[in-house]
């Protein structure tokens, strides 16, 4: 056999990331690899996009944020590699929708896949709200939640303030609080959580993997190895342990397998569930009771005279952030299942207030992902065909948010209702539930509360596609706070 690892790690988004950085710092002697399937996208590799020394990347980067759509930026950044119909190639780089590799997404058009080192977590526009209420799950420890949020908002370097010197953001604050009050002062409309730091000369420096762990990315620290081209297409096992995990070169074609004491899979909600299914590894629960929370969308002019302003007063941010201003309208619960992420930025000449809102869907069953045993995809992988609609209750909860998102945009300019859009279902891409997390091995979860896969003692899965609850929250910090767990029971295993 060859080298033996003690863990194995697919993935090197933000959530391999943390699970390598958990479990590095708690056991510095333990040999960890992490197999990532993308190639280097910018010189430096883990660093957010935001952050790098090249123009051309830079300048395409702003310019698809300013559009302030992950929808949009998954179009541009797709076009940016012009790829066409089906001609997908491997040594591309960005965020890809998932039918570009030959998936039947009718149901779910919005979903995508990061394909380069770093995972979209160098792509992300870094909105680190945490979740509330039911968004918790229950069946774990408080206080050990409570700890493992805080570690993961340290991890991802959660910032609250202010993106740049801005007139606009305390007017902007008593309207919309005025508009969509909350009964709980802790919940009032304010800055949107940020992960990352912010400069006055430079663009906020948004929090990409290399930031989490930056021995990974530049090979300073000898227990801990990149191997990046290559593809996991299978997991060797024997029915309770993982025993190879076989991967293609993308380059060069040929098969690996690598070994590990204990291995992690965190290769994105969609990826990781169609990995077990490739590897013959199929719980009840595979794929089934996707969840997403639905995306309301629009722009509203800021009337700067409504608020005691002039267009003069519009601040100009450094050369590169495409941000004026990221606020949140925190949930609150059952009563208002929904949360704003309003960003204040120019674009296209106009001073805009994008009224974006996430609100929670039921968590269903119905919605799943078919994976096929006959047709593969592009790099031959199960095809998937992902099943998914509102149900009356969400449809309902979408028409109280509408009204919310309203509220709040006529507060600041003119917001007609026609300038109300439900985006396409998969265009907020926080999928989460694919591989949900449970307290027992009742048919409805894929791992347990350690983030093992029930019934296996050496694998593990991170990921949104763990997060058991129904979201309203961006759920990047979310699935991080449940890795900081895993990372924690994987440690005291090694
Ligand atoms: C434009 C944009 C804006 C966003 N904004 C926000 C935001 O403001 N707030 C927020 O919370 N979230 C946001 N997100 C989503 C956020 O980036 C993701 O939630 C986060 O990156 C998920 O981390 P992850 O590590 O689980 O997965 P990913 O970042 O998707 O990383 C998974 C990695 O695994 C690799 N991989 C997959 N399968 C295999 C395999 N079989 N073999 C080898 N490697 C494999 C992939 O190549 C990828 O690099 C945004 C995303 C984008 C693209």
């Amino acid at each position: 056999m060859s080298d033996v690892y003690d863990l194995v790690i697919v993935g090197s988004g933000p959530n391999g990331t943390i699970i390598a950085r958990e479990v590095h710092e708690r056991n510095p002697d333990a040999r960890i690899l992490v197999l990532e399937a993308g190639s280097r996208i910018t010189g430096v590799d883990g660093e957010h996009l935001v952050e790098v020394d090249e123009n051309a990347m830079n300048a395409s980067y702003e310019d698809l944020m300013r559009r302030a759509r992950q929808i949009e930026y998954v179009k541009g950044a797709a076009s940016m590699n012009s790829i066409e119909g089906d001609s997908w190639d491997p040594s591309s780089t960005g965020v890809f929708p998932a039918a570009f590799f030959g998936h039947n997404f009718a149901q779910f058009p919005g979903a995508s896949l990061a394909w380069n080192i770093g995972g979209m977590g160098v792509h992300w526009t870094a909105a680190t709200p945490w979740p509330y209420a039911e968004e918790v799950p229950d069946f774990l420890p408080r206080d050990e939640w409570d700890a493992d949020l805080e570690t993961a908002r340290s991890l991802l370097r959660t910032y609250v303030g202010p993106l740049v010197e801005n007139p606009f953001t305390e007017p902007i604050f008593e309207a919309i609080r005025a508009a969509v009050p909350s009964p709980d002062p802790e919940r009032e409309f304010g800055y949107m959580p940020m992960a990352g730091v912010p400069h006055a000369d430079r663009p906020f420096a948004r929090t990409g993997p290399r930031d989490i762990a930056p021995y990974l990315f530049d090979a300073s620290e000898p227990g801990l190895e990149l191997c990046t081209g290559v593809f996991v297409t299978r997991l060797e096992h024997n029915g309770s342990r993982v025993t190879g995990v076989v991967a293609r070169d993308l380059v060069g074609g040929e098969e690996i397998v690598f070994h590990g004491r204990e291995v992690l899979v965190a290769g994105d909600a969609l990826r990781t569930p169609q990995l077990l299914w490739a590897s013959g590894i199929r719980p009840e629960a595979l794929g089934v009771r996707l969840n997403e929370h639905a995306s309301i969308d629009g722009d509203v002019v800021i009337d700067a005279a409504r608020l005691g302003l002039t267009d003069a007063d519009i601040p100009t941010p450094p050369a590169g952030e495409p941000f004026i201003g990221s606020y949140w309208s925190p949930s609150i619960g059952a009563e208002r299942p929904a949360h704003g992420q309003l960003m204040e930025r120019e674009f296209e000449g106009q001073h805009l207030l994008g009224v974006g809102w996430y609100c929670a869907t039921e968590i269903r069953p119905e919605n799943r992902i078919e994976f096929s045993d006959e047709l593969t995809d592009a790099l031959g992988m199960p095809h998937m065909t992902v099943h998914f609609s509102y149900s009356d209750k969400d449809m309902d909860v979408i028409r109280q948010t509408m009204q919310v998102q309203r509220a709040a945009a006529n507060a600041i300019g003119s917001f007609p209702d026609g300038d109300s859009e439900i985006l396409p279902p998969g265009a907020s891409l926080h999928y989460t539930g694919s591989v949900r997390m449970g307290a027992a091995d009742d048919g409805t979860s894929v791992v347990g509360p350690d983030g093992r896969v029930w019934g296996f003692e050496n694998l593990s899965l991170a990921g949104n596609g763990v997060i058991p609850t129904a979201l309203t929250c961006n759920a990047t910090l979310t699935g991080a706070t449940i890795s900081v767990r895993i990372a924690r029971a994987l440690s005291s295993r090694l």
